[in-house]
């Protein structure tokens, strides 16, 4: 065995980036299954195991769509496949201005409304875009994984669909951590992907899309090949995917579906409450410990459940505080996009628990009062 004893050695609680996040080792282990066709009986039933283990986590009765490639795949396809008409973008972060660019360098009729990172776009500010020209779809992001932002996409939701626009959700840092009701809050398309709040190593993308969307996703010209969800839709209802998946990620997904079957979704979701109440209220408590206006970045009534942005005071510097943390043997993110220099983020998401976190948490405060002693 050539196995790196860095990797092997270091026990479960240590890897706290938003993304990709810790995974457990039985499931990284899962990955050692013995290639199969993909074409065949063994591949369905192994398929069918992924998609009983992943249907309770969208809440859906819908089939979910498996994608090799990473979330950014399905954010294209979701693009590529919205009935034909202008996309209205919501951006209030990095990935939402993403979304954004995938829809202009598809080449559709993008607009972009929003633009404040501190919050979700207004529902009035959406409301009189909708009100001021008709869009097919408009695209959102769940968790704003760059601010920890969560935006009520079920609102949203029940706004857009009063004037016939489709939603198209990237819940990357949401699915598997944070409430989504695929089915019963009616979106259009919803993707995530494996490696953030569902704790898989990277590599696969998973989306569901209402009925409504795949019949009318054939209307779409330009839809390319590999990110055509009318071929997936085609596929799935055999338990395949349209060309060769990425087999040993799919083991791991069954058996990360059938540990998440035995939390189940709702414990789960609590878990992830837990954990982003107590980083939150850490952050309130390191403010008084170290007499600096340290802050959550996120407004308090649109935090997300899954990762939080800490806003640095000036005379300190995120990057060094990372540092310092890794030093005590543990990984926490920096900031992302604009946010680099006055932030740090902690994705405390996917299959961590609340021992792991206080652990974490702790090693940041050293970090952050052994740089103040020195400065
Ligand atoms: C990580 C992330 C993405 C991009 O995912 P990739 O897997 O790197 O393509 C998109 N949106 C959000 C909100 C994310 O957190």
């Amino acid at each position: 065995m050539t196995q790196s004893p860095a990797v092997s050695m270091t026990p479960f609680g240590t890897f706290f980036l938003p993304g990709p996040t810790e995974v457990r080792p039985e499931v990284l282990a899962a990955m050692t299954g013995p290639m199969l066709p993909h074409r065949g009986a063994a591949f369905e039933a192994l398929f069918a195991r992924v998609q009983a283990g992943l249907k309770p986590i969208f809440r859906t009765q819908r089939p979910v769509y498996v994608s090799s490639s990473s979330a950014t795949g399905l954010m294209e396809a979701a693009i590529r496949c919205a009935r034909p008409g202008a996309i209205l973008c919501l951006v209030n972060g990095a990935f939402s201005e993403r979304f954004a660019n995938i829809a202009h360098s598809c080449g559709r009729d993008a607009t972009i409304i929003g633009g404040d990172w501190h919050r979700p776009v207004p529902l009035e500010v959406v409301e009189a875009a909708l009100e001021a020209r008709p869009y097919s779809a408009l695209t959102v992001v769940h968790s704003e994984t760059s601010t920890g932002t969560l935006t009520d996409i079920q609102a949203l939701t029940q706004l857009a669909h009063r004037y016939d626009c489709a939603v198209l959700v990237d819940s990357v840092t949401g699915l598997a951590g944070v409430p989504v009701e695929t089915d019963a809050w009616e979106l259009d398309f919803v993707l995530t992907g494996s490696q953030k709040a569902l704790a898989l190593p990277p590599g696969l993308a998973f989306g569901v899309a209402s009925e409504r969307f795949i019949a009318t996703a054939g209307l779409a010209e330009g839809r390319g090949l590999y990110f055509d969800l009318v071929e997936f839709e085609q596929y799935i209802h055999k338990n395949q995917t349209p060309n060769t998946p990425a087999l040993s990620l799919l083991y791991a997904t069954a058996v990360q579906g059938e540990r998440i079957t035995k939390e189940t979704i709702e414990r789960r979701w609590e878990r992830h409450t837990q954990m982003a109440e107590h980083t939150h209220s850490w952050v309130h408590e390191l403010r008084q410990r170290v007499g600096e206006p340290f802050c959550v970045y996120a407004p308090d009534d649109a935090r997300s459940h899954t990762v939080t942005a800490v806003s640095v005071p000036p005379s300190l510097s995120p990057d060094a505080i990372v540092k310092g943390v890794a030093k005590r043997g543990f990984v926490i993110g920096g900031g992302y996009g604009k946010l680099k220099g006055s932030t740090f983020r902690i994705g405390h998401m996917g299959d961590h628990t609340m021992e792991g976190l206080e652990n974490v948490l702790e090693a940041t405060a050293e970090s952050i009062e052994e740089l103040l002693a020195s400065s």
